[in-house]
């Protein structure tokens, strides 16, 4: 069993994501356990560690095509890749 690594969405109304790995994390409060590829990821887009304490940061990838506030740079409603 690999590490996991405790890592808050940037948008903490964020209630799944999809890491790099193709997994579907989901989470009641925002915060995620996940090994540390798909947590780089997710810090990557905006998601921060909460063991840091105070980086809150709100922005993902706002989709240049539709304006959809991504958290990957992949657009999650059309597609785009921003
Ligand atoms: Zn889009």
């Amino acid at each position: 069993m690999s590490d996991l690594i405790s890592v808050a969405a940037p948008d903490g109304a964020v209630r799944a994501v999809t890491g790099m790995s193709g997994r579907e994390y989901r989470s009641a409060d925002g915060i995620y356990q996940m090994p540390s590829s798909d947590a780089a990821a997710l810090v990557k887009a905006g998601g921060f560690r909460p063991s840091l304490g105070g980086l809150v940061r709100s922005a993902g990838y706002p989709c240049a095509s539709c304006g959809f506030q991504s958290l990957f740079r992949l657009c999650s409603r059309c597609g785009h890749h921003n």
